[in-house]
């Protein structure tokens, strides 16, 4: 499993924590490690090679920056690097909103590919298009079931043919005319055929029929070395592979094996499938998905990346809230910073003595309740989030509507919200700007 990459490269960085002396014998030995460990996950050798002798310059001529001992350096160096191999910045999917696009999901069965079609238009709709949702994969018997019901979930308009009597690409032209209201066509096609070169023709004639704007490949995120396989055979059908969507990395898996169908196939990873349900895709994010491959369940990597993201963190809202300005705007920038540092789990696993003594089911609860307030908050109109007070009965039922939830929910939400703004009037700026730590600012 690729996991053990992540395993393998934390061993290495390990050396550096427990030496007493950081030499240049002990970095070249580790950087070898970091080399072997990733040739050995298939990422490409040239880019191993450029990396480490990038490791090797700045962890011997550069000095640490202020507050970081050598060791951490070299740490964050390696971090650094590992994060750029795979993209550095987030990468969106690119729609024009003038024009009608198609996108093409493409996978083995049981990736997750029926599932993640029904999320992208949740995603796409979420950011003010009109997708829709055109069920293509007449192999499987259930996909069309499976694909009606999600749509009808998240309302979403759906084409497909039950009776599977038609093609694929009859299916997917019928759609696109059927269904001209939409402007995002998002398309799930099969998966298994009786042989593995049907099921590539079959994709490879659906992008010649169609042009589509973007292919996405789906990729089990729970799968070592196979997954690099299926990227390659899906690169040479298709040849251009917009972008990869991880899916399962809710569970244990760390998704090594992406790491090298990107390095395979040279395409972004864009979205990560974060859960079953229709809102559990998130876009990928390098830093975060570096840190959980590595495991880095230390309090130094907890501060590293809060050190990260302060900067990151946006200067006016914490103006405002010193100037005691806190309305549902700044509460919603504040969980955007904490789920960005990662899973609660995962940030209370780095805390000493945090990680065991928490029950399982109350961390993940917490997470989901996150998801759950974001997703209320974005059925709340501008002026509701400046002015809380405004919302009342009739104003969290529309609310709850919007967000598919119950009025309880935004009474919750509301509370939450309440408890969080006397929190921060209780402190006084230093005070408060030490427990950002802790808040996840
Ligand atoms: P397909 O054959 O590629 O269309 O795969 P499906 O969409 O039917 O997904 C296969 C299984 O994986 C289903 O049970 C999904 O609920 C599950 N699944 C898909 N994405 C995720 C995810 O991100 N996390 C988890 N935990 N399960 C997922």
């Amino acid at each position: 499993m690729l996991d053990k990459l992540g395993q393998n490269i934390s061993t290495a960085l390990n050396k550096i924590k427990s030496a007493t002396l950081v030499d240049k014998k002990l970095i070249k030995e580790v950087i070898k490690d970091i080399q072997k460990a990733l040739i050995q996950s298939d990422v490409n050798v040239k880019l191993v090679l450029k990396m480490s002798k990038d490791i090797e310059k700045k962890a011997i001529e550069e000095n640490p920056p202020k507050g970081l001992t050598k060791k951490e350096h070299i740490i964050q160096i390696v971090y650094n690097e590992l994060v750029q191999l795979i993209g550095n910045e987030p990468q969106k999917l690119d729609l024009d909103p003038s024009k009608k696009s198609i996108i093409l999901l493409v996978g083995i069965q049981g990736s997750g590919k029926t599932t993640s079609s029904a999320k992208l238009a949740r995603l796409i709709q979420k950011r003010g298009l009109k997708p829709a949702l055109i069920a293509a994969d007449v192999y499987r018997p259930a996909a069309y079931k499976q694909l009606q019901q999600l749509a009808e979930k998240i309302n979403v308009p759906l084409y497909g043919d039950e009776t599977r009597t038609k093609t694929p690409i009859e299916i997917a032209k019928d759609g696109l005319n059927k269904l001209k209201k939409a402007d995002v066509f998002i398309i799930d096609t099969a998966g298994r055929h009786k042989e593995e070169s049907g099921l590539l023709t079959e994709m490879k004639e659906l992008k010649d029929e169609l042009n589509p704007k973007e292919i996405v490949l789906v990729i089990d995120g729970t799968l070592g070395q196979q997954a690099k396989n299926q990227a390659k055979a899906f690169k040479d059908a298709v040849e251009d592979i917009g972008s990869i969507l991880v899916t399962k990395l809710d569970g244990s898996a760390k998704g090594g094996g992406a790491l090298s169908a990107v390095a395979e196939i040279n395409a972004p990873i864009k979205f990560i499938g974060t859960g079953e349900g229709v809102d559990d895709l998130e876009t990928f994010e390098p830093k975060k998905f570096i840190s959980r491959l590595l495991g880095m369940g230390d309090l130094d990597s907890l501060l590293e990346k809060t050190d990260d993201i302060v900067e990151e963190a946006n200067e006016e809202d914490i103006e405002a809230i010193l100037k005691g300005k806190f309305t549902l705007v700044e509460l919603y920038s504040q969980l955007e910073t904490i789920s960005k540092m990662g899973p609660m789990k995962q940030i209370l696993s780095m805390i000493p003595g945090m990680g065991a003594s928490m029950p399982k089911e109350a961390a993940s609860l917490t997470e989901q309740k996150l998801k759950r307030y974001k997703i209320l908050m974005d059925s709340m109109t501008e002026e509701e989030k400046e002015n809380p007070e405004l919302i009342k009965t009739s104003r969290m039922q529309r609310i709850a509507r919007g967000a598919g939830a119950k009025q309880e929910e935004v009474k919750e939400l509301l509370k939450y919200y309440q408890t969080t703004k006397n929190a921060f009037s209780n402190l006084k700026r230093g005070k408060m700007l030490k427990m950002g730590g802790q808040m996840g600012k």
